[in-house]
């Protein structure tokens, strides 16, 4: 039975809160503003008696507004927030005021006040009470209270405050403050969503997915979850505490060990609410464990000695809990149910009405719980999907061979808890392992292994996902029959393949874990490889291409355009480093002759033959390119004048020692060159080709088969 007068205490604060409260708080805000302006609380204020009277309403009613806030009822709404802080305001400038000709640094708690109202509320919201201390402000200086340097060092002195709290709050240190009391929540959200198992219903495609405690972070699904079930946990007993007149309603509910109980919620008029957490076999708790699904107890003997969840034993008629099924299809017999506890002063039998309201009860907060895990769940399966998609689509982005191989390496790792990857490239009747990661990878990269060995040779001969079973019985020679990764407990071998049928390799991903591939994770795989095979074809063709677009097709030295975006690129880099860099234009003596007498094909074997002569000469820094026709440049890095002079005169002999033969008869070949040396001759590439082939020129009209540099010429 609730006592009237409480009844009656309850109905007058509803009133209060409703309406009266904040134009009361207004009056006495405006009362206050006025006093302060008019001087109540200076020292020489002529009636002091009404500075205390006045002062104790407004101080009154301030830490009424306090324990409002204190006991969580939050003003919302530009109407109920506002009074209140007239009043803050208010009382704050009234002890100000009181004892500012004692300790004047009184004024650092106004300014203190000032900012933390500037940062914390919205402009709607703070202007009010900050026009209100300016109006008090100027006031107190029109009536000669304070001087109007005071006014103008005050508010300077609020600017301050509120810029140096703004600098604050953009701290690292505050930052990290408020990082700890966010990971603080995260882990409190962690284990209540272990305490209601939200975890426990999990799809395939979560089954999918590798890091495990990744998966296991609720994150901010897994607060709202938490918040939502909390305030409907919450309705629920404060429903249950009205309609059945009971004086506490209480949810206990065991924790992820199931070694104790855990106050969930309650609602309670009782002041003695002792929170736990509750041992397993305490009071009410061990005997519903023993007895049926329910238990009723009326008259309550001992005082209440059953009930865990308060301080003092107090007066308790009668008591009835229930268990609740912690899964809507709860078939674990041993499983320790959660318990809801209901409690009230009256004596009477518990109806069956009230019996029935309790059971449904029960069933709705099992539901609410369901709904949290399916919730949770769904949001699990959405971060699966969006891992696979973003591995997708990183696949997809990436064009050259090089990073194919890279991204496939590390979609992989985020894909499947792996220990070990590999790709491997089929070669005639081998393959060869391009990339690796993990244990042994730099024993395996760039090996190559028959295809008659090993669980990926076999793969890739028999086009065959292996081990064709889920369940993999290590060890197995992988690459070959000597080695075998001995602590290996899963192993997956993927046959890569062309769209359009072949085969382009195997991808190889293993696990020290046993069991890691089911039947969904290597459903995951297979569609990667398709990819990854789809990437390394078009990686492949663009390498081709790349090829052609660079390279002479005759001589497979570089072409025209590489030779131009080459030696640009070793200027600009020489230009940094103030180093030199030689150009050597070469032209085959009398070319044409040779074409005429023994044809355009043997004129082209000697270009090739010249070709090779220049690619081996030249370092890997350097670059050889056909010009054009049968003329040839050199860029050589780092090279002077008489470094390039040695080069071209070795390549000149080369090339006129060069053993050619037409049908058993010889044929001899000379070659001109001429040489420009950055930055000596000049710094712009236009001009440097140009003095090479004046220095060229020169070369052919002194006789040809000589090298001839572009300083020696007549300038
Ligand atoms: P010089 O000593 O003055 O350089 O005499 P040259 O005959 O080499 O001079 P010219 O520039 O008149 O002739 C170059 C010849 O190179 C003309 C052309 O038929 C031949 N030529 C250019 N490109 C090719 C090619 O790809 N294959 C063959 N076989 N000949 C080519
Ligand atoms: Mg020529
Ligand atoms: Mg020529």
């Amino acid at each position: 039975m609730i006592l009237p007068s409480v009844k009656g205490n309850q109905k007058a604060a509803v009133l209060l809160t409703n309406h009266t409260i904040p134009w009361l708080e207004n009056v006495l805000a405006a009362a206050g503003f006025s006093a302060v302006i008019f001087g109540f609380f200076e020292p020489d204020f002529p009636k002091p008696q009404y500075t205390v009277v006045l002062t104790s309403f407004i101080i009154l009613a301030t830490l009424f507004e306090a324990i409002q806030i204190l006991r969580g009822k939050h003003s919302e709404g530009l109407l109920e927030t506002i009074p209140g802080l007239l009043l803050w305001t208010v009382s704050i400038w009234i002890l100000y005021r009181l004892a500012f000709p004692s300790i004047p640094q009184i004024l650092l708690l106004s300014a203190g006040y000032v900012a933390w109202l500037i940062l914390s509320y919205p402009f709607k919201i703070c202007i009010a009470p900050l026009v209100a201390i300016l109006i008090m402000e100027t006031g107190l200086t029109l009536n000669n209270h304070q001087p109007a340097s005071f006014l103008f060092n005050n508010l300077i002195l609020f600017g301050a405050a509120t810029f140096s709290l703004q600098i604050f709050t953009s701290s690292k240190m505050y930052h990290r403050y408020i990082k700890k009391a966010k990971d603080k929540e995260d882990e409190e959200t962690e284990e209540y969503v272990k305490d209601f198992d939200l975890f426990s219903l999990r799809t395939s495609v979560q089954e999918t997915l590798p890091p495990k405690d990744n998966l296991e972070k609720p994150g901010g699904v897994g607060r709202e979850i938490r918040k939502s079930l909390s305030s409907s946990f919450q309705v629920h007993l404060e429903i249950l505490k009205n309609t059945l007149k009971l004086t506490t309603a209480a949810l206990l509910w065991p924790d992820s060990q199931r070694s104790e109980f855990k106050l969930r919620s309650f609602a309670s008029s009782r002041k003695d609410i002792f929170l736990g957490p509750y041992p397993m076999g305490s009071g009410i708790i061990g005997v519903i464990r023993r007895a049926e699904n329910e238990i009723a107890i009326v008259p309550v003997k001992a005082g209440g000695a059953m009930i865990p969840y308060y301080h003092k034993q107090g007066k308790v008629g009668g008591l009835f809990a229930l268990q609740i099924e912690k899964s809507a299809n709860n078939n674990d017999q041993d499983e320790i149910t959660a318990i809801l506890c209901v409690d009230r002063l009256s004596d009477n039998e518990w109806t069956e009405t009230e019996k029935a309201i309790l059971r449904m009860t029960a069933k709705k907060i099992t539901h609410d719980v369901m709904m949290g895990r399916r919730i949770l769940s769904m949001d699990q399966d959405r971060n699966a999907f969006q891992k696979v998609c973003i591995g997708l689509r990183e696949l997809n982005a990436v064009l050259g061979l090089e990073t194919v191989f890279d991204t496939t390496i590390k979609v992989v790792k985020t894909l499947v808890p792996s220990d070990f990857i590999a790709i491997s490239m089929l070669r005639d009747k081998s393959h060869f392992v391009v990339r690796a990661d993990g244990k042994l990878a730099g024993k395996i990269t760039g090996q190559e292994f028959p295809l008659h060995e090993g669980m990926v040779g076999q793969a890739i001969k028999y086009n065959r996902t292996l081990p064709m079973a889920i369940e993999y019985r290590g060890p197995a020679p992988i690459f070959t029959y000597t080695q075998r990764f001995s602590d290996f407990g899963s192993i997956l071998v993927l046959p890569l393949r062309k769209e359009k049928g072949g085969l382009l390799g195997a991808l190889t991903v293993a696990a020290k874990e046993s069991g890691i591939f089911t039947t969904a994770r290597r459903e995951i795989l297979e569609l990667i490889a398709a990819q990854i095979a789809i990437k390394i074809d078009l990686g492949e063709a663009h390498e081709q291409i790349n090829k052609l677009a660079t390279t002479d097709g005759l001589t497979n030295l570089a072409n025209h355009r590489t030779f131009q975006h080459g030696f640009e690129m070793m200027l600009h880099r020489a230009r940094r480093q103030s180093t030199s860099v030689c150009l050597i234009l070469c032209d085959l003596d009398h070319f044409k002759r040779i074409n005429d007498t023994y044809g355009h094909p043997f004129g082209d074997d000697v270009l090739r033959a010249v070709a090779n002569v220049l690619a081996n000469a030249v370092r890997k820094v350097d670059l050889a390119a056909r010009y054009g026709g049968e003329e040839f440049a050199l860029v050589l890095e780092g090279s002077n004048e008489s470094g390039g002079i040695t080069m071209a005169e070795r390549i000149r002999k080369e090339v006129h020692a060069l053993s050619l033969q037409h049908e058993g008869e010889p044929v001899h070949l000379t070659m001109s060159l001429g040489l420009a040396v950055f930055p000596d001759n000049s710094d712009d590439k236009p001009t440097l080709i140009n003095y090479a082939d004046q220095a060229l020129y020169k070369a052919k009209n002194s006789g040809r088969n000589q090298t001839t540099a572009w300083s020696t010429l007549d300038q």
